[in-house]
Parts: C-alpha cells; structure tokens; sequence
C-alpha cells in the first residue's frame, strides 16, 4: 500500500454504514460492564487500535436484535445495547456520539471517533410507532427495517414465507412515521418486493447499509439487483457496499454455502446444540481448509460496478465488521484495511473527489436530506 493512499484515508472523513461491535460485545458478557476498554489491539474486527490504523472515523453501531426474540424482549434488548454503546463512548476517551453529519465533522476536527447509532431489525419498535421517535431521542439515526426472518414491518429476503408480500399495513405507516420524524430508512435485508414497496412511499432518500450488487452473486436475493440499484439512484440514495466474501464474489458465496450445508449436517448427525463449541472448530477447520476467500480486487469491482451503472454519488462503504465470522476477503480482514481499498481506487484512477464521495460525502448527503423538515 502507497503512503499517498495512508495519507487519503487520515485526510478523509471514512465512514462504515454498519459494524457489529456491540452484539460482539454483548457475546462477550460486556452488557452489564460500565467500562469497557477497547483502547487497545483486541481479537476483533473493529478497536480503537485499528480504526485509528485505517482511518476509519465514523462507523455505524448496529444495534442488532436477532429475530428470535419476542417483542417484547426484543424492546429491552435494543435497550440493553443503546447503553452499551453509551458505555463504550464513556469509557474511551477517543470515541464520541454524533447525531448528525456535523457531529462526525466536529468530532473529526478533534480527533474523535463518532460512534453513531443505526437499529438492525424493526421488532423493537413492536407495533407501537411512537417508538420510533423514541428511538431516535435514544440516537438511533436509521433503521434496518427487517433482519433473517419476516417480521411485523415487512418480508425478509433469508425467509421463503413471504407473510406481507412487501410490506405489513404497519410497515406502511412505520415508513411514513421514519420520514417524519428523520429516521433513514435501511434496505438492506429486505426482499425485493418490500424494497419496491417502500420506495413507492417513501418521501427521503433510502439507504442500503450492508448490500452488495447482486450481479456478482446471481440467486443471492440478500444483495441488490441492478435494476433496484438504479431505482435506488433516482430516489437519490446510496448502496453502502458489504465486504463479505460470499456478497461480492459466486464463487465465495457457493463454498460458504456448502461449508454451511455440511456444518448443519454434522451438527444433526452429532446431536450437537447450536451452541456446542465443537461445531464452530469444525466450521473454522473447513474454512482453513477450503479457504473460500474473495480478494479486495473482486470488492473493489462491486465498487466499479455501481459507478458504471449509476454514477459515483450512490456508493458508501458498509463492511458488516463483527457480523461476518471468518468470511471476510484477503486484505479487507478488520478496521485497519480501509487504505488498502483506497490504494486500488488511486491505482483505478478514481479521483480524489469520488473517493471522498465513496468515504463519506454520499452518507451525509442521505443523512443530511432524511435530518431536513423533520415534522414533531
Ligand atoms: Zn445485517
């Protein structure tokens, strides 16, 4: 990597649309913890050490509900992890809230970290809408409105049941209210039929925080297919692209398949509970084995993709640090490689202004308009 690309990326605001960190802090028993130190080179994907490496300045912390849980319990989790962001924010001197695109200017002057706010799943919202604007006080600044199953809001595109076709009567109003209050609206998990259904209501520019093309992962419905990526472009929002190997490249995507097809049948012919140990060494050897991991050149070319298909102003980066285990591409592994994707698009001929669209001009142009006549 080139020191004009280290350079770049300390100059530019580098914001990620979606980072995992306070789910990977609660699997680690943190949730009860006030101080939580991460000033330090941890095991993870995402630490201060690395961040200030890469340059990163403004992930989002997804605050992620998994869809198991009740509403209910649903509800006090998205809670529980509000909190733990705040702990974390407390207790490192180099992190800072931002609830607008000023914030993360500000903070960057000063040499902070922003750690803004973005909620994965709509089941806490329940089926009361003025959670929604209790959730934005709380600093949720958007909302993924579904995750790996249907539920109240809309239709997931990792569950075959379809129980809205798009969009529930609730979701309907959940878009409308989001709108109002200034919450974006977040597209990523969504089926198709649920994406076309918002964009036909919604009144502010929409955001993908975690897609990719689906050109380059055919029968993948989790990414976006081109024609939706050009609708996306005339609602005037932004696809922030996924780092993940099996998002960007077929074949990535097919092994990890079939490691997962012989993980699920090792576990039923074992006996195995989900949580047994034994069957994440027998997912990680097969992955060191096989070694199925995409390259940066191949995310970089869903990055050329997009551009060719709709110009510079609706691509963002959205890794999904800390929600993809082991899949992630050669040299795109943790929060200190973002240089490296900033080394290929210098080496691409990307000028410097597209790159500071792609880091963070595209994301605060969305943020921004979703912010505008706020009605409350
Ligand atoms: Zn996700």
């Amino acid at each position: 990597m080139n020191e004009k690309a280290k350079k770049l990326s300390k100059e530019n605001i580098i914001v990620d649309g979606h980072i995992d960190l306070p789910f990977r802090l609660y699997k680690e028993n943190l949730l009860e913890e006030e101080n939580i130190n991460l000033n330090k080179n941890t095991s993870g994907n995402f630490d201060t050490y690395k961040a200030k490496k890469g340059g990163l300045n403004c992930p989002f912390m997804a605050i992620y509900t998994p869809s198991e849980k009740s509403e209910n319990e649903s509800y006090t989790f998205a809670n529980s992890l509000i909190d733990l962001v705040n702990n974390v924010i407390k207790s490192n001197k180099e992190f800072d809230y931002a609830f607008t695109p000023k914030d993360v200017i500000k903070n960057f002057k000063k040499n902070k970290i922003s750690l803004p706010m973005g909620m994965e799943n709509g089941s806490p919202i329940g089926k009361d809408i003025n959670r929604i604007k209790y959730f934005f006080d709380r600093g949720i600044r958007y909302m993924t409105l579904t995750h790996a199953a249907d539920n109240q809001i809309c239709d997931s595109s990792y569950d075959s049941r379809n129980t809205w076709n798009g969009l529930s009567d609730f979701g309907r109003k959940v878009v409308r209210e989001m709108n109002k209050i200034g919450m974006m609206i977040d597209v990523s998990h969504c089926t198709d039929k649920t994406f076309y259904d918002i964009l036909k209501i919604t009144n502010k520019p929409l955001v993908a925080t975690h897609s990719s093309p689906r050109k380059f992962t055919p029968n993948f419905e989790r990414n976006m297919s081109d024609n939706m990526i050009k609708d996306l472009a005339s609602n005037n929002g932004l696809i922030m692209l996924n780092f993940g190997s099996g998002f960007i490249s077929e074949q990535s995507n097919k092994s990890f398949g079939d490691i997962n097809s012989k993980v699920e049948k090792y576990k039923i012919e074992s006996n195995l509970k989900d949580s047994d140990k034994k069957i994440l060494k027998y997912k990680d050897d097969l992955i060191n084995t096989v070694k199925p991991f995409a390259s940066i050149n191949d995310f970089v070319d869903t990055i050329d993709h997009v551009k060719e298909l709709v110009g510079i102003d609706h691509i963002g980066l959205g890794s999904d640090f800390e929600g993809l285990g082991n899949t992630l591409p050669y040299d795109l592994k943790d929060a200190s490689t973002y240089p490296n994707i900033l080394y290929k698009l210098l080496e691409r001929e990307y000028s410097q202004i597209e790159i500071k669209k792609i880091c963070s001009d595209n994301l605060f142009r969305v943020w921004n308009a979703n912010l505008q006549n706020r009605q409350i």
